[in-house]
């Protein structure tokens, strides 16, 4: 499968509105990999295309990437990094499949649907822990937060296996854990570099999970402002072997 990061930022993207932190300065003069769009991914499957989120950014991300099709639109989380630019899809002239667990379709539904969007997406519903199996391919999503409807998932296509995580914390399940175990590659957002961070899994402690999971390849994405400038990050993640610093367009294949 190909997968293309089209928006590798964090919440707040980079450069940050309003932020004269060195990071953001530099992002603003220098641009390139510096800067980030919020975070969305297009896995490209045998026949299929899915968008995992739409941030608010989504239609530059669409445009930029040169994206006329789309199969269907998974959501990880309600919160408007994620989901904040599914409006952007109202004229989309295609029926795409929106793949959401129910309560996450509910906690959408109240602030980011509109009767366009009703008229054209599929709802599918998904489950955690229970796959979405569609020939060759099969998707398994899994919790990624212990009280609030997050939803990490696994792509496995024949013998290959990929782990999107979203907005994970560093305190995964064991059930998590052990459904990482020896995938081909860990797609990790690390909002910051170190703990203590505030909510989510950092730069340090996906690079421990890496380990202990034994992922055969580690991508670091939704990357912060306030996370090392991908210049430096990609210097510091060269001492572990098959790690890359996701940049926007960045493209892999697995
Ligand atoms: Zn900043």
């Amino acid at each position: 499968m190909k997968i293309t990061f089209l928006g590798t930022g964090a919440a707040q993207g980079i450069p940050a509105i309003n932020c004269d932190c060195e990071h953001c300065t530099r992002a603003r003069s220098e641009g390139g990999k510096l800067a980030r769009e919020r975070s969305a991914v297009l896995f490209s499957l045998p026949g299929y295309e899915l968008l995992a989120d739409t941030p608010p950014d989504v239609r530059i991300l669409v445009l930029k990437n040169n994206i006329t099709h789309l199969d269907g639109i998974l959501v990880t989380s309600s919160s408007y990094d994620h989901i904040g630019g599914i409006k952007e899809f109202e004229y989309w002239r295609e029926n795409v499949d929106f793949l959401a667990e129910d309560t996450l379709f509910e906690l959408i539904k109240q602030e980011h649907w509109t009767p366009r969007l009703e008229e054209l997406m599929f709802h599918v519903p998904y489950y955690p822990g229970a796959s979405l199996y569609f020939g060759e391919v099969s998707i398994v999503p899994f919790a990624a937060r212990q009280r609030r409807p997050i939803f990490g998932f696994s792509i496995k296509e024949k013998d290959r296996r990929v782990i999107y995580t979203s907005d994970t914390q560093g305190r995964l399940t064991n059930y998590a854990r052990h459904f990482m175990r020896n995938c081909d590659l860990l797609i990790v957002n690390t909002p910051a570099f170190e703990p203590p961070a505030q909510e989510q899994i950092t730069v340090v402690e996906a690079l421990r999970l890496r380990e202990a999971v034994g992922a055969k390849r580690l991508i670091l994405t939704h990357i912060d402002h306030l996370n090392r400038p991908h210049d430096e990050l990609e210097r510091y993640v060269r001492q572990y072997p098959e790690v890359a610093v996701a940049y926007d367009g960045m493209v892999v294949e697995v």
